[in-house]
């Protein structure tokens, strides 16, 4: 992959949609964000086990690599970057990427070592396929934020692209994880969405914070989920309620199934 990526950076500008495969339309949008902007445009596929922690999904987290593989040949990409683990960490990995300041908030606090994981693996897989542009969701904001960062800190030379979450027609973000709902669940979920539709509403419409999160707690636990948090954060630093430029996350559990998602304020 890194002699293919030399031979393309001489061609033109690479970019770059990472993912754990189980292609979905969220994923098609930041393809085709990347096929507009740049020449040649490289997917990697990998379930990266350094971002799992002990009893989560990393075993049962969907692998679909012909209808991937297809996928992105109708889609026009260039490379399918698919590497298996004993390739990407041969031997055990001795560095790490780590964020103190924002590992542990929101996500970070219950998946302990999760972005850790995340960003160690990003820059592996930066430094290999050499991009110009990479290209991330919203949906995970707080990885996009994560990823401005470190490419920030470390000076990659690297454009990191975020582009907005694209939805079920009822309102679900889409995800991997929406296929272990059970049906019943299924049809709880877009109450997810719709929660943080009204939060905003009450939010802009001048409530306080803690009274609306309250609310938003309630609408959601009605449906039988779990919350794990409700948070309202800055969108930069991802502190907590600022006026302006913040934004509402929410983490919610349906029987072994963790859904995330997020809206803005406020512009
Ligand atoms: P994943 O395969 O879940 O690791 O996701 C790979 C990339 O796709 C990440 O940048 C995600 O934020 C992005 N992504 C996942 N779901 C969506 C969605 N519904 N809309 C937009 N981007 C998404």
């Amino acid at each position: 992959m890194q002699e293919i990526a030399d031979s393309l950076r001489k061609k033109g500008l690479i970019g770059f949609v990472p993912t754990m495969g189980a292609l979905h339309k969220g994923h098609l949008s930041l393809i085709e964000k990347a096929r507009e902007e740049n020449d040649f445009v490289v997917v990697s596929i990998f379930v990266n086990p350094l971002q799992f922690g002990r009893g989560e999904d990393y075993d049962r987290y969907q692998r679909s690599y012909k209808d991937d593989y297809a996928l992105c040949k109708s889609c026009g990409v260039d490379y399918l970057f698919y590497p298996d683990v004993e390739r990407l960490y041969p031997k055990k990995t001795k560095t790490f990427v780590r964020m103190p300041s924002l590992e542990n908030v929101l996500c970070g606090k219950k998946r302990k070592g999760h972005f850790r994981g995340v960003l160690t693996v990003v820059a592996k897989l930066f430094n290999i396929v050499k991009p110009h542009n990479a290209y991330f969701g919203e949906k995970d904001f707080q990885q996009a934020v994560m990823i401005k960062n470190m490419v920030y800190d470390l000076n990659f030379d690297i454009g990191i692209k975020t582009l907005p979450t694209i939805r079920e027609k009822d309102g679900l973000a889409i995800s991997s994880r929406n296929s272990y709902l059970a049906p019943i669940e299924r049809k709880k979920a877009p109450i997810i969405y719709r929660t943080l539709k009204e939060g905003k509403k009450l939010i802009e419409g001048g409530k306080d914070p803690s009274y609306v999160i309250d609310k938003m707690k309630k609408m959601i636990e009605k449906k039988g989920f779990l919350i794990e948090y409700i948070e309202i954060v800055d969108q930069e630093t991802l502190k907590k309620f600022k006026k302006e430029k913040s934004l509402i996350a929410v983490s919610v559990h349906m029987g072994k199934t963790r859904l995330i998602d997020n809206i803005k304020l406020m512009g």
